[in-house]
């Protein structure tokens, strides 16, 4: 957005690849419009993808609840598994046919440059261990949740352990076995998400008590297997052939974070870098991408005023905190709701949820405000001054 509105970027990332099988791949359609609106979206999803009608929670087999998007206004009516690779490869090729846009691929951020308490660029550190210097009116830290960039400038990640759950990742090959749906398995004591994704897999994630890892592995790999085998009988043959040790699962700690300060002098704090989530209801890419387009007409704003002080970068935080905060206390409602253990509490709330969602027009609202955030965000392409150079016929982006 900063390259097509005139400004120069320099990306620094550190890694030199974007194979990431176990990050977010699943879009809203909120993301998905900005996407679209980047003209990156089409391209992405042709490098293979996988399109879901919405959500789906069983309990032995029968819906309880059931999150249908089609009843969404097109285009984006529907989730969209797509590989983080495919969106980022996609992002990049059209940032490289802008101009003013330097990239440092394997390069880490090593420290931030300052002039009286003012961010006025960063140092990284490159493949070899040579250190380059980037001189910047601005600093966006976007380096996730475990920001170094935000521990570098001493604020604070504001973790807060909101989540009774961890969950551990995996796929499974599983051609022809597609479901169309995000669905959350409940059986006795555990839950278990399951989504197709690209190509040709399924998608797994095991809900276990927070902090419980060690224990759930201590008998290694059979009696998890097991478990799943019991919660999600139709996968019973796929997790038997190919869940084969420990090292075939991913652990995602689960917490929620809250950054002390999002923005200063020179800086400014986005994504998960600033606001960090669970991952139920599949939000953080699309706060991410929100969180850009918001702050796309902030820093141009400030740029063109010549000072990207705090003054002038604090509408971003004030337009983008309630919205991170509300998906933290939704997906804490709906963590207790749909991955905890039964108890007269989650059991109301399962089936007054069950009961809105599914049924009423209000249902329908809160699918599109969970969709679209509760203040829908667009890109501000009356901004743009450039447009990407179009491929050359025949060439593959890359
Ligand atoms: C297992 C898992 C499943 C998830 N599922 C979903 C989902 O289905 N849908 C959804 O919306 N969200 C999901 N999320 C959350 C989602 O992935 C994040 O919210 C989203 O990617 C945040 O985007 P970001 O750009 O802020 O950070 P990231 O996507 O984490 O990107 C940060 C970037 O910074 C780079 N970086 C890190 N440190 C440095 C450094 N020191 N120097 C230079 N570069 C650095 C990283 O390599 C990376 O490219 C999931 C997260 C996980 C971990």
């Amino acid at each position: 957005m900063l390259l097509r509105s005139g400004v120069r970027v320099t990306l620094a990332e550190k890694s030199t690849t974007y194979r990431r099988d176990f990050h977010g791949e699943i879009l809203q359609p909120g993301g998905q419009r900005i996407l679209d609106q980047l003209g990156v979206l089409d391209s992405a999803s042709r490098r293979g993808a996988r399109t879901l009608d919405g959500f789906q929670v069983l309990e032995r087999g029968r819906v309880l609840l059931d999150i249908d998007y089609r009843r969404l206004e097109p285009p984006y009516g529907r989730l969209l598994a797509l590989p983080q690779r495919h969106l980022l490869e996609e992002l990049l090729a059209a940032c490289h046919r802008l101009p003013g846009f330097t990239h440092l691929p394997g390069h880490r951020i090593s420290a931030l440059r300052d002039d009286r308490g003012r961010c006025t660029g960063a140092v990284f550190t490159g493949p070899a261990g040579t250190r380059t210097t980037v001189p910047a009116r601005v600093v966006v830290a976007a380096d996730g949740r475990f920001s170094r960039t935000r521990t570098l400038a001493g604020i604070g990640a504001g973790r807060r352990e909101a989540f009774d759950q961890d969950i551990v990742w995996f796929t499974l090959p599983a051609p022809g076995r597609a479901t169309g749906r995000v669905r959350i398995h409940r059986a006795a004591g555990t839950a278990v998400l399951v989504h197709d994704t690209h190509p040709d897999r399924l998608r797994v994630g095991w809900a276990l008590p927070h902090g419980g890892w060690q224990a759930a592995t201590a008998g290694g790999i059979a009696p998890i297997r097991d478990e799943l085998a019991a919660a999600v009988p139709e996968l019973a043959d796929l997790l038997h052939r190919h869940l084969t040790g420990l090292s075939d699962l991913a652990l995602l700690d689960v917490f929620a974070a809250d950054a002390e300060e999002w923005v200063r002098d020179g800086l400014v704090l986005a994504g998960d870098a600033a606001h960090t989530h669970g991952p139920l209801g599949a939000q953080g890419i699309n706060l991410a991408l929100q969180d850009a387009a918001t702050l796309h007409p902030v820093l141009l704003d400030a740029l063109a005023a010549g000072r990207c002080t705090r003054e002038r970068l604090a509408p971003f935080q004030r337009l983008r905190a309630p919205a991170a905060a509300r998906v933290t206390r939704v997906q804490r409602l709906q963590a207790k709701a749909f991955l905890g253990t039964a108890g007269p509490a989650a059991t109301y709330l399962r089936s007054r949820a069950a009961a809105l969602v599914t049924r009423t027009p209000l249902g329908a609202h809160l699918t599109s405000r969970i969709a679209f955030g509760p203040v829908p965000v667009q890109v501000r392409t009356d901004l743009f001054t450039a447009a990407p150079r179009p491929t050359q016929k025949g060439a593959r982006s890359q």
